[in-house]
């Protein structure tokens, strides 16, 4: 079971974040102190954080720095405030990802998933060479890589296997057209983020029931994609 670490001051919002978590199967600690927080980060076996950012003691920042020296496991910061957000980006804290309060516990419990998830098969892909990812009956073999939806395969193109597992190993972050572009296609071809459009309509038809409501990559609207975990 995994557990997970919840530096929350607000006591009603640290409860629900923790009921929410507790249905979804993890083991929760909470700390109401920055420093608490920190101190249990790094003396206690922890798989998540969810960090506040307004802490007394030791505000989120701070906390997230240290156990960034320290540790390597998932941390996802919360702010009430719009404009801690951009702070986030710019200082590179080496969060993996940043929620504005009030969020859905849903949703929240979905990201950690996805982070717990992908943590995991970052620390197991030197272990294991059967990398497979398995999501709601979308299954994508790397080791050759082939891709079955619901036990059938569906074949797909070089670009868009690339484009469909690079989504899908980094489920929930919103990618813009313009990263997915530089990403898979590098300098090799001449082209334009059209050429992401092109690729995720096709993959859509290999893979989704119902292309009009897409269940694995989302389009968010103005900005790009995401593979929703
Ligand atoms: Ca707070």
């Amino acid at each position: 079971m995994s557990r997970i670490l919840i530096i929350e001051d607000e006591q009603a919002i640290a409860e629900l974040e923790k009921d929410y978590l507790e249905l979804a199967g993890f083991d929760i600690v909470i700390a109401g102190q920055g420093d608490e927080g920190l101190a249990i980060a790094l003396s206690e076996e922890v798989d998540l954080v969810i960090l506040d950012i307004m802490l007394p003691g030791m505000d989120g920042f701070e906390i997230c720095q240290s156990i960034r020296e320290k540790k390597d496991i998932p941390v996802i910061l919360v702010s009430a405030k719009k404009d801690d957000m951009d702070k986030i980006r710019g200082l590179g804290l080496g969060a993996d990802d940043y929620m504005t309060k009030p969020f859905s516990p849903r949703e929240l419990v979905a990201r950690v998933k996805a982070h717990l998830e992908r943590y995991d098969r970052l620390v197991n892909s030197h272990a294991t060479k059967n990398d497979i990812i398995e999501i709601r009956g979308l299954r994508i073999d790397k080791t050759d890589r082939r891709v079955f939806v619901n036990g059938e395969e569906k074949t797909l193109t070089t670009k868009e296997y690339d484009l469909l597992a690079f989504l899908a190993e980094n489920p929930n972050h919103v990618f813009k057209k313009e990263e997915l572009f530089r990403k898979i296609w590098d300098m090799e071809s001449v082209g334009d983020i059209a050429t992401v459009t092109v690729h995720i309509k096709k993959i859509r038809e290999k893979i989704e029931l119902n292309t009009a409501k897409p269940q694995y990559i989302e389009t968010i609207w103005g900005v790009g994609y995401r593979f929703k975990a």
